[in-house]
């Protein structure tokens, strides 16, 4: 509801007063320095609010996007109503956007605004359900005695008295995922309204305290469940939307309207038949036997997808309409309630042998190795393809009467001038005709000093990669990087295209500084070994070409050894070319290597202070038609393809201070 307020900074000066030099923002801001970029973009999103349009904001490193979006939003809501969902990909920006960034702009616009800072904007976290204890399935768990382990289950018990939250991360000892799932809420097994549990459910509690909130923080899988159950998770009447990360929505559309169908899953969904309905057990061993045999074989290469399924889909398919039609005519409503998931299971696995949608890709992969070290099978998995009408037609219409903003880093391909936003606008829907007016651009300007503090080598001499010989070029490629890490003494990472690339590196790349490699060691604390090991060198793939930030000397050189195209054997980049056919290297893929590339280089600078190289080993791109593009995502450095260049980039290195 609208803030009592003492007269306030005009609206067209408020931006301008909370982001001053010293004004509300910087008192509480450590470190807080004014730059024009961010009160430019926290402009363009005030405008988007009001105007209830759409904006694409490629926001640079430097830039402070998080205050910029959300001064304009708190304000807005503070005065006029509303509410505002903030959607995020990685956890590390929730955690800072809860702990820093919200509860400082929410008392530096109270100060601006003249009103009682507890009086601010309210808000609050929403996860998704699966974090939460479900109370009626821990009382079956234990019934049915699906966890054996005794201590985790007298563990469990004493939590599940004392514990306010029911939320697995204020689990004072470790639940591992397996044991956790049997007592974790679930949608497909959930019927609120007949829970006798309903009253005193964790996960309900948190989603009503959530719903009151003026801002709600929520994750990209949430938003785009909300978005499917058509806002009935949250609700979005009136709200703005803002999309942090939005690079990454994409690829989580992609996951999230896809389909998994794994022996787990069968497992699964067969245990919670069998707890809840005795007379499903015998159809339900069956499936599970059927499952066993099913997925033994999906491995064999003797079926093939949408054509010829392994021996035991049958048998596998009619067990799950027994099982279904079993708890179907349960006369008890809470059983009935499971044959959803039953139904689903059965229905995704159906769809990897009938014909196929031709929005979606399809394949076969990898299991994930299951605990206790048990035999992992093979998975079947699908992905939708065609993003652009899911994300115009199920998430903007919920957002229609706010404004919404997608932003991040790396939003747009290319950079400077050169920047453009085709990519997300197509991917996204957002040149369809229905929502194009609504749409606006802003390209933020670079916030570091690139070319005082920064150099960017292009590799010319080495070999080429090619499909043939990838492990010449790996080869050259460690022998070009031991040489870069020499000059740069270590404080280097090095990001890879490949797994194969990165085997490679092990056998051969032998600098005179410490050195791991992805896989040594958990990602979070690679990374903090990284940034407190001198001289230290870490290797690695995709994992660290996006969730690297470390400020200062320790990451002084970045090496990318090759322009990441997706792989010909990738199942969404090859659907992707049978539906674009020729046109899919330009409007797919080529962007999506630019967009790689940028968020690569920009593990280099995260501080205007910062200074080093990155260095791209792909000399591709001096010869390819695409180079151009490519070279045009590198940071607007002075370049140079002179390893004697880069020597002096590092001897002229100032002091820590300098
Ligand atoms: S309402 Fe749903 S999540 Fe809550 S206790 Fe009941 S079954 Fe579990």
């Amino acid at each position: 509801m609208p803030r009592k307020r003492r007269p306030a900074p005009s609206k067209a000066s408020r931006l301008s007063d909370l982001f001053a030099d010293v004004g509300p923002l910087a008192s509480r801001k450590s470190g807080y320095a004014y730059r024009p970029q961010q009160l430019g973009f926290a402009r363009a999103v005030e405008k988007t609010l009001n105007g209830r349009g759409v904006l694409l904001a490629d926001a640079p490193t430097g830039t402070g996007k998080s205050a910029a979006y959300l001064a304009p939003a708190i304000l807005e809501v503070a005065s006029s109503g509303g509410r505002i969902v903030v959607s995020t990909a990685t956890l590390a920006l929730q955690a800072q956007l809860l702990s820093e960034d919200i509860p400082q702009m929410r008392a530096a616009a109270a100060e601006l605004e003249g009103y009682p800072e507890e009086e601010g904007v309210s808000y609050a976290v929403l996860k998704g359900r699966s974090n939460f204890l479900c109370v009626r399935r821990h009382q079956d768990t234990l019934r049915a005695g699906t966890i054996l382990d005794p201590d985790l289950i007298s563990n469990l018990d004493l939590w599940a008295v004392e514990t306010e939250t029911g939320d697995r991360e204020d689990l004072p000892f470790r639940v591992p995922v397996g044991p956790w799932v049997e007592v974790a809420s679930d949608g497909e097994d959930c019927s609120p309204r007949l829970c006798t549990f309903r009253d005193g459910c964790f996960y309900y509690a948190h989603r009503d305290r959530a719903g009151e909130a003026d801002l709600i923080v929520v994750n990209h899988s949430l938003l785009l469940a909300n978005a499917v159950s058509g806002g009935a998770i949250f609700d979005t009447e009136g709200a703005h939307l803002i999309v942090d990360e939005a690079h990454r929505l994409e690829e989580i559309m992609a996951e999230t309207f896809g389909a998994r169908v794994s022996y787990g899953r069968v497992r699964y969904a067969m245990r919670q038949a069998k707890k809840r309905c005795e007379s499903a057990t015998a159809a339900a061993d069956r499936a599970e036997m059927a499952a066993d045999l099913f997925f033994g074989d999906l491995g064999s290469g003797a079926s093939v997808l949408h054509e010829s399924p392994p021996r035991s889909y049958g048998t596998l398919v009619d067990a799950l309409v027994s099982v279904q039609s079993t708890l179907a005519s349960d006369p008890r409503e809470e059983v009935n309630a499971l044959q959803g998931m039953v139904g689903r299971l059965r229905r995704d696995l159906v769809s990897f042998y009938s014909k196929p949608d031709e929005d979606y890709a399809y394949a076969v992969v990898l299991g994930r190795s299951r605990r206790g070290g048990g035999r992992s099978y093979p998975e079947l998995k699908s992905w939708l393809v065609e993003t652009a009408e899911v994300f115009r037609e199920n998430v903007l219409p919920l957002f229609e009467s706010g404004g919404v903003v997608l932003t991040s880093a790396t939003l747009a391909t290319g950079s400077g001038p050169g920047r453009s936003f085709s990519y997300v606008r197509r991917r996204l829907g957002l040149d369809d005709s229905s929502v194009s007016d609504r749409v606006d651009e802003f390209g933020g300007e670079e916030v570091f000093d690139y070319e005082g503090r920064c150099l960017v080598y292009v590799e010319e001499e080495i070999a080429a990669p090619t499909l043939g010989l990838p492990d010449l070029f790996a080869a050259s490629c460690a022998r070009r990087a031991e040489e870069l890490v020499k000059l740069s003494r270590g404080r280097a990472l090095v990001l890879l295209s490949t797994n194969r690339a990165i085997a490679a590196f092990r056998e051969r790349f032998r600098p005179p500084y410490p050195v791991r490699y992805q896989g040594d060691d958990s990602p979070g604390r690679l990374i903090r070994w990284l940034k407190e090991t001198e001289g230290a060198i870490l290797v690695g793939t995709r994992t660290f070409w996006e969730g690297v930030d470390i400020p200062g000397s320790s990451v002084s050189l970045v090496v990318i050894d090759r322009v990441p195209f997706a792989p010909p054997d990738d199942p969404v980049a090859a659907k992707l070319r049978e539906k674009a056919g020729e046109r899919a290297f330009r409007e797919v893929f080529l962007p999506k290597a630019q967009v790689a590339v940028r968020q690569g280089a920009g593990r280099l600078m995260r501080r205007a202070s910062d200074r080093g190289v990155v260095a791209l080993l792909d000399p591709r791109v001096a010869t390819k038609g695409w180079g151009k593009a490519v070279l045009g995502s590198l940071p607007p450095a002075v370049r140079t393809g002179s390893l004697a260049e880069v020597a002096r980039f590092f001897v002229e290195e100032p002091g820590e201070d300098g």
